[in-house]
């Protein structure tokens, strides 16, 4: 990175997290940069599931509405039953451990949605073909494409009704995809120059064990997203005590998914000073500014 890069700054609003149809969010990456500049935000990131195929379009687009990108993604973990979600910053798109880790939760995300389209067709009208039908080509392929296939095929109403029921985790369909434990999605990131977020940390889930997070953090990570719509007291209330006590990263995101979640860009900021921290910490690659 140059002087006069770093010498730059991010300015606010600020979101960083949001979701293209490169994984499960049901716009183009430029059509959701056009969505976050009409709601007024000056910095965002892309965080698309296990991708960072979008960052191209996204940067050309944000950059031409006068916007900061962060290029980002949200990488799959998982510790015990739970799964857990890794936003990572500003890292290095061609390192090879990082790479080789997200083209194997994709090469597992898509023979898992097979196999549970396969399930779900002995019970319900539906193939595979209709969930490529709603998949962009390319796109890390997840439980939502397979939603809008149940949608697309009048079993479910919406992509909510579907994960209660249909797709959920307790039901006949589910399989699981291979995601790594959450410390070694965490080293992934920072070996590759970028700086680990846990995403939705105190949603549904709740915490994770205390000896899990004193391993992520002694593996780098940076903090945690505390705004966030699906975080609940009091899980919340113990992660503010935590990121106070180490001194960490708190950011806050919308997780716009476009027409797949009511989430709005921008209802959710992070501060001016947190991005200055992020991007302080990062040595993978750099925010592409206006
Ligand atoms: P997967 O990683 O394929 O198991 O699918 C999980 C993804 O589905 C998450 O990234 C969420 O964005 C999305 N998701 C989970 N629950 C819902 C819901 N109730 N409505 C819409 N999207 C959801
Ligand atoms: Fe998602
Ligand atoms: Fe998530
Ligand atoms: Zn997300």
């Amino acid at each position: 990175m140059s002087a006069g890069q770093r010498s730059r700054r991010c300015e606010g609003p600020t979101d960083l997290h949001l979701h293209s149809d490169h994984s499960d969010g049901t716009e183009p990456p430029a059509q959701v940069m056009a969505a976050a500049h009409r709601h007024g935000l000056r910095t965002v990131a892309l965080t698309d599931h296990d991708t960072t195929s979008g960052w191209a379009e996204a940067a050309e687009a944000a950059t031409s509405l006068g916007m900061t990108l962060l290029p980002g993604m949200e990488l799959s973990a998982r510790h015990e039953w739970r799964s857990v979600h890794v936003l990572g910053y500003l890292f290095d798109p061609d390192d090879t451990t990082l790479r080789a880790l997200t083209d194997r939760i994709r090469d597992s995300r898509l023979s898992r949605a097979r196999t549970m389209a396969d399930r779900i067709g002995r019970d319900y009208d539906l193939t595979w073909d209709d969930i490529v039908a709603q998949t962009a080509v390319g796109a890390t392929v997840g439980r939502p494409h397979i939603a809008d296939a149940l949608v697309a095929r009048g079993h479910v109403r919406d992509r909510g009704e579907a994960f209660s029921g249909i797709l959920s985790p307790a039901g006949a369909y589910y399989v699981d995809l291979y995601a790594p434990d959450p410390i070694t999605a965490v080293a992934a990131i920072v070996g590759a120059g970028g700086v680990p977020i846990i995403a939705h940390p105190a949603a549904r889930a709740g915490l994770l064990p205390a000896r899990m997070v004193d391993g992520m953090l002694a593996a780098g990570l940076a903090g945690f997203e505390l705004g966030h719509r699906e975080n609940r007291e009091p899980a919340l209330g113990a992660l503010r005590a935590l990121v106070a006590r180490h001194d960490l990263i708190v950011t806050g995101s919308s997780d716009y998914h476009g027409l797949g979640k009511p989430n709005v860009p921008g209802e959710n900021t992070t501060s001016d000073e947190m991005v200055q921290r992020i991007v302080a910490r990062a040595t993978g690659s750099a925010p592409v500014y206006a």
